[in-house]
């Protein structure tokens, strides 16, 4: 009965610098370990450009590209490894909808994110959106985790 049935399910969380300034990194932490999700790691981290390119491949070329890479770079990011079962979807769930207008009350994007009419979104969190996804990212932020 001690044995898990599945191997344990990892998810790469980002309080975004957006995040980090307002003071809402506990916040985001709190929302996480009280829904259930365990904390495996947890840093403070400045992203660097190759970082970045690496993190947000897939968004190369789109128009919000340049400013979401000048914003990520704009101050420290909380990085975070948590983990549950179900926590890639379930933390995209607590996350809400990428725009902050758009994303339900209840959700961390509903609840403390706004339009602040920039280029990019300033939308707090990340989080991982496939088990590909998070195994690709918790390598590039946790190296060696
Ligand atoms: P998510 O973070 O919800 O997975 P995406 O992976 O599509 O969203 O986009 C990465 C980040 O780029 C978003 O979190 C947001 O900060 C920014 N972004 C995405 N789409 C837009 C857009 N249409 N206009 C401005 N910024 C955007
Ligand atoms: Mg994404």
């Amino acid at each position: 009965p001690s044995t898990p049935a599945q191997p344990v399910e990892r998810t790469l969380v980002l309080v975004k610098p957006d995040g980090v300034r307002r003071g809402l990194s506990g916040e985001v932490l709190r929302r996480i370990e009280t829904k259930g999700y365990t904390l495996a790691a947890v840093e403070l981290k400045h992203a660097t450009p190759e970082l970045l390119a690496a993190h947000y491949a897939e968004h190369e070329g789109k128009p919000f590209y340049a400013p979401l890479v000048e914003f990520m770079l704009s101050g420290p990011t909380l990085a975070v490894v948590a983990e549950g079962q179900g926590v890639i979807p379930g933390f995209r769930s607590l996350a809400g909808a990428t725009n902050p207008t758009e994303a339900a009350p209840g959700t961390i994007r509903g609840d403390l994110g706004r339009d602040w009419g920039l280029k990019v979104q300033q939308n707090l969190v990340h989080g991982s959106d496939s088990p590909e996804s998070a195994a690709r990212e918790i390598a590039l932020w946790f190296p060696g985790l």
